[in-house]
């Protein structure tokens, strides 16, 4: 991060902050936000975590998350603690459209920001800049950020908890974008006292029957393999959200089931929600599902996991995403 000497100047007295991450939050989201809270409030620092939207409940277990503030269930709040910060972090996202109405209180104010994030393509929205893609999360650049703090020694364990949460949430547990230097990490959260097999079951092992049970029906029912394209594809109708009373977040996870397969290349999950139907794709090797989604669905993300979204119908979506495979057809046989 350039300019690194002038925001640890800033940090060195006490001052207000605001944390956000995105909208859907996941483990990262809210690992990398919370590991960085406890860090600023160890500092002396007044710090509050805003998210745009509800946190799944497999992450109720985080120490601090009982203070997080959701904008969409305390609107007024969120205004408050964004207008009064000095200093806003944003964690996890490259755009602020990512934080929807969030991204539009937080615009126009004259607090410094900083972004942290490892999406492709950050917007430049931000005064301090901390961008590195080949990072396996944000979680993992918080890390960084507090060893560039140079504050390394001081880290607690609830900073080391969260962390961990990031990390093993955002690589599918230590299957994808891990390095020798993720491991070194990991390991020394490991020495603060994270106790990993006891998080991994809190996070992994928390879907209730009903998610048991729409995984089923996803891949006895809603699934569809084109093999030419090496493709496989989920749909979620808006009637399956209400039989199987679920919401979006508790559908996380179910797109990776078709990267189980022999020769598929792409997985895509297509659902239907209230004002949108939502887009996720995740891809092995070098294809890029990004390119797809930024081209196609107004989206973005990794290269093997990004997201987008359609105004269009759920059948028109779907049409539109299988026209697009002969385009890719050769890139999708050859990853
Ligand atoms: P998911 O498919 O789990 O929702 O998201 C996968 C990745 O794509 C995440 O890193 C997420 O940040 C990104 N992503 C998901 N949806 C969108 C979107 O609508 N716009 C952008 N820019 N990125 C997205
Ligand atoms: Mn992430």
């Amino acid at each position: 991060m350039e300019n690194i000497h002038e925001l640890k100047a800033q940090l060195a007295s006490p001052k207000d902050i605001v944390i956000i991450s995105h909208r859907n939050p996941d483990g990262d989201a809210i690992g990398s936000s919370l590991g960085l809270y406890h860090y600023l409030l160890s500092q002396g620092h007044a710090v509050h975590v805003v998210l745009p939207s509800e946190y799944p409940d497999a992450f109720l277990w985080m120490p601090g998350i009982q203070n997080i503030i959701v904008f969409d269930s305390d609107q007024e709040r969120t205004r408050e603690v964004c207008e009064r910060a000095q200093i806003i972090f944003c964690l996890d996202f490259n755009s602020l459209d990512r934080i929807d109405k969030v991204g539009e209180i937080i615009q126009p104010l004259n607090s410094v920001k900083v972004l942290i994030d490892h999406h492709l393509y950050p917007e430049p929205f931000a005064d301090y800049v901390m961008s590195d893609t080949t990072a396996s999360s944000t979680a993992e650049m918080v890390f960084d950020f507090i060893v560039l703090m140079g504050h390394r020694p001081d880290i607690s364990r609830a900073t080391a908890d969260c962390v961990y949460t990031g990390i093993v949430t955002d690589t599918g547990s230590f299957k994808f974008s891990t390095s020798p230097k993720l491991f070194r990490i990991v390991a020394e959260l490991l020495e603060l006292g994270v106790d990993d097999y006891k998080l991994q079951d809190l996070i992994f092992n928390s879907l209730d029957e009903k998610q048991l049970r729409l995984l089923g029906h996803c891949l006895y029912n809603r699934m569809e393999i084109l093999p030419e394209y090496r493709t496989g594809i989920i749909t979620l109708t808006k009637e399956d959200y209400e039989h199987f009373d679920i919401v979006r977040g508790e559908t996380e996870g179910i797109v990776n089931y078709l990267l189980k397969m022999r020769d598929i290349t792409m997985a895509a999950f297509i659902t239907e929600q209230p004002s949108i139907v939502k887009i996720s794709l995740r891809s092995k090797g070098d294809f890029s599902v990004q390119d797809i989604c930024r081209k196609h669905f107004k989206g973005g993300g990794h290269r093997n996991a990004s997201g987008g979204f359609s105004f269009q119908p759920l059948k028109v979506t779907l049409r539109k995403f299988k026209e697009l495979l002969p385009e890719y057809k050769d890139a999708l046989n050859n990853y």
